[in-house]
């Protein structure tokens, strides 16, 4: 069975120090401008068995505000 790093949230993962897929926790390793990193570890070993970032797409409060990043093209 292959894995495949998407979208999805991991659940199981391989585990080199167990030498099998085990459980995974998920915990947010940092806080991004534009996003956030979440690492996976072993929910048995504690082992780092990858990392996800996810991009800041939750719902805003509805505060008008200029993007920050916005670029108009100029000519
Ligand atoms: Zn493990």
């Amino acid at each position: 069975m292959s894995q495949q790093f998407g979208d999805f949230t991991a659940s199981e993962l391989y585990c080199p120090k167990c030498q099998r897929s085990q459980p995974v926790r998920e915990r947010l390793l940092l806080v991004l401008l534009d996003g956030e990193l979440h690492e996976f570890v072993c929910a048995r070993c504690g082992a780092s068995l990858g990392k996800r970032t996810t991009t800041g797409r939750k719902v805003q409060p509805a505060a008008p505000r200029p993007a920050p990043r916005a670029r108009k093209l100029l000519r």
